[in-house]
């Protein structure tokens, strides 16, 4: 059993203007073409039995034409989480409706939807998130598209997060993405419910990797790939490598998420 807890794909629509506009921020290809169907085709080769499907609202506007969107394709191999922006007028109103329509969490991406994660203007955000017990995937560490300011650093991060003990959290690219040291310092091993994802892993080191896992506890990391910019397959290869035991690698590779995500 294979579960991915982070891709990407975009509606139909969208898909092939969304993908060649990532792909310049990235300076990366892309696995696919952006479109659903083609992440499953690929996660099929890949062996993924189910993949989490994280939208990202960047404007206040799409929230719900986002939300909707990851409803209809919340079935199958998928997993859809929705997405709130916290700008939106009618933010606790759309996350109320996230739940109802049963989209199983939250995704949200501080560099794409400008706020940094300790700042006082969110906070009430994070507050009703917690109330609401949905789980809350977070992008964390660098992200391409503004490489030289990071709005989510570990060390404020986990600030936030001793403020809102209660939320169900999980802290992408190993709670953060080029920050692997710093996340190593002031997120693994805290207390709560906090949880890593392991999406675009093919640059962290494997020995910090792995005594990131040990130290976090290889009960609360999610196995995940950040397709399409990675495959499910490699991040696979990297982790199944690391001097896990196979209880451990059984709950990085499926168990967590089926109990974090309710999958
Ligand atoms: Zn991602």
């Amino acid at each position: 059993m294979l579960i991915d807890a982070h891709i990407h794909a975009f509606a139909e629509k969208i898909a092939a203007r969304a993908i060649s506009q990532l792909e310049t921020t990235c300076h990366q290809k892309a696995l696919t073409d952006g479109r659903l169907s083609s992440a499953l085709a690929l996660l099929d080769e890949w062996g993924v039995d189910k993949a989490v499907l994280l939208p990202i609202a960047t404007k206040p506007t799409q929230q719900r034409i986002i939300n909707d969107w990851a409803a209809e394709n919340n079935q199958g191999k998928i997993v859809s989480f929705g997405s709130v922006h916290p700008e939106a007028e009618d933010l606790e109103e759309e996350l109320y409706r996230i739940k109802e329509l049963g989209l199983r969490g939250i995704k949200l991406h501080p560099d794409y939807q400008g706020f940094f994660i300790n700042e006082p203007r969110v906070d009430r955000m994070f507050s009703l998130l917690e109330e609401l017990g949905l789980p809350l995937t977070i992008h964390a560490g660098l992200d391409p598209l503004s490489p030289d300011l990071i709005y989510c650093e570990p060390e404020p991060c986990a600030e936030m997060l001793r403020r809102h003990p209660k939320l169900r959290v999980i802290l992408a690219h190993m709670g953060g993405n080029e920050r692997w040291q710093d996340s190593f310092e002031h997120i693994c091993g805290m207390s709560g419910e906090v949880y890593l994802d392991t999406s675009y892993p093919m640059y962290i080191p494997d020995e910090l990797m792995f005594r990131m896992i040990r130290r976090h506890g290889a009960s609360r990391v999610l196995f995940a790939s950040d397709c399409p910019w990675t495959s499910s397959r490699d991040a696979f290869e990297k982790i199944d490598a690391l001097p896990l035991t196979d209880d451990e690698k059984e709950q990085v590779f499926f168990k967590n998420a089926q109990y974090v995500i309710g999958i």
